[in-house]
C-alpha cells in the first residue's frame, strides 16, 4: 500500500485537548422525501432548522443499492444565493452547468458549487446498478456575495487533505482545518468546517471550535457518544453553544462491533434574513421574485 500524498501522519498532526467541551442541544431524525426525479433521501437539516444551523441551509443523505431509488438523478434545475457541497461516499454523479462547468463526482470526491447569481444544473447518476451513497450540503452567501460570479470546483478523493491520530482516527479535511491540517477549500465569511471522521471502537476526537459557530455531528456508521448521549447511526445532533466552550469532543464505544463514521459540520452565522423559494435563497421575499423571474425569462441559463 502506498501513502497519498494527502495523507498526514500522527508525527504532523496536532494534538488537541479540550478543557470545556460542548453539549447537546437536539438530536433530529430528519425526514424521508424525494426530490430531482424521483430520488430518495433524508432531508436531515430542513427549512426549520436553517435559522438554528447558520450558515448551514440543507443536509441531505442519500444511500441506496436499488437503481429505483437513484436513476432519475437531478435533471436540469436552477440556483441562485448560496453554495452546494456534494459529497460522494460511493457512485459516480455527472455535472454540467450553464456556466460551462462539467465534472465527474465518484467515490470519496467532492464537488462544491458557488451558484452566486445564477446558474442551471444537472446532477445525474453515471450508473445504472449498485450502490449510491453521500451528501449534498447547502451553504450560504453573505448578501454581498449572493449575486456574485458562479464558480466550480471538483475535488477528487485523492485531492482531500487527510490525517490519522494516535488513536488511529481517521479525518478527511473537506473544508476548514483540523489538528493543523488545511481543507481542500476555504470561505472566509461562513468558516466552514466539514470533516468525515472515522473512529475505531472505544476512541476518541476532539476538535477546537469558537463556542459562536453552530455545529452539528451526523452519524452515518454505527454510533457515537458526546458526553453521556448516544447519536445512533442516521441521527444528526446539533450542538449546543455552550458560552466558554472551546470544541467537540466524540466517542465511539467499545461495544460498536465496527468503526463509526461521522460527519462534523461547523460554520460562522451570517445573521441575516433568509428567504428561501425552492433552489433559491436570498435575504428578501422581493429578491426572490427577481430570481423566479430571471428564471423564468432564461436570465439564469
Ligand atoms: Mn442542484
Amino acid at each position: 500500500m502506498t501513502t497519498p500524498r494527502n495523507a498526514h501522519n500522527s508525527h504532523g498532526v496536532e494534538p488537541v485537548a479540550l478543557a470545556r467541551p460542548r453539549g447537546i442541544d437536539q438530536i433530529v431524525a430528519g425526514v424521508s422525501t424525494s426530490d430531482g426525479d424521483g430520488v430518495k433521501l433524508t432531508r436531515v437539516l430542513h427549512q426549520t432548522l436553517q435559522q438554528r444551523l447558520d450558515p448551514y441551509l440543507m443536509l441531505d443523505a442519500f444511500g441506496s443499492d436499488n437503481p429505483g431509488d437513484y436513476i432519475g438523478g437531478f435533471p436540469s434545475h436552477p440556483h441562485r444565493g448560496f453554495e452546494t457541497v456534494t459529497y460522494m461516499i460511493s457512485g459516480r454523479m455527472r455535472h454540467r452547468d450553464s456556466a460551462g462547468h462539467e465534472g465527474l463526482l465518484s467515490n470519496g470526491g467532492v464537488q462544491w458549487m458557488t451558484a452566486g447569481r445564477g446558474l442551471i444544473h444537472s446532477e445525474l447518476p453515471e450508473q445504472e446498478e449498485g450502490l449510491m451513497e453521500g451528501f449534498q450540503l447547502w451553504l450560504n452567501l453573505p448578501a454581498k456575495d449572493k449575486l456574485r460570479d458562479p464558480w466550480y470546483r471538483d475535488i477528487q478523493s485523492e485531492e482531500i487533505p487527510e490525517f490519522t491520530t494516535p488513536a488511529n482516527v481517521h479525518v478527511r479535511v473537506i473544508a476548514g482545518e483540523s489538528h493543523g491540517v488545511q481543507g481542500a477549500v476555504q470561505r472566509e465569511h461562513t468558516e466552514p468546517l466539514y470533516l468525515d471522521i472515522t473512529m475505531p471502537p472505544g476512541t476518541e476526537f476532539s476538535q477546537r471550535l469558537p463556542h459562536t459557530h453552530n455545529a452539528l455531528l451526523y452519524v452515518f456508521r454505527e454510533s457515537l457518544y458526546i458526553g453521556n448521549s448516544e447519536i445512533p447511526t442516521k441521527r444528526m445532533a446539533i450542538f449546543a453553544n455552550d458560552p466558554g466552550s472551546d470544541g467537540v469532543v466524540l466517542h465511539a464505544p467499545a461495544s460498536n462491533h465496527s468503526p463509526a463514521r461521522a460527519l462534523l459540520i461547523a460554520g460562522k452565522p451570517l445573521h441575516e434574513p433568509i428567504a428561501q423559494y425552492g433552489p433559491f435563497v436570498m435575504n428578501t421575499r422581493e429578491q426572490v421574485l427577481e430570481a423566479v423571474q430571471d428564471f423564468q425569462s432564461g436570465k439564469l441559463g
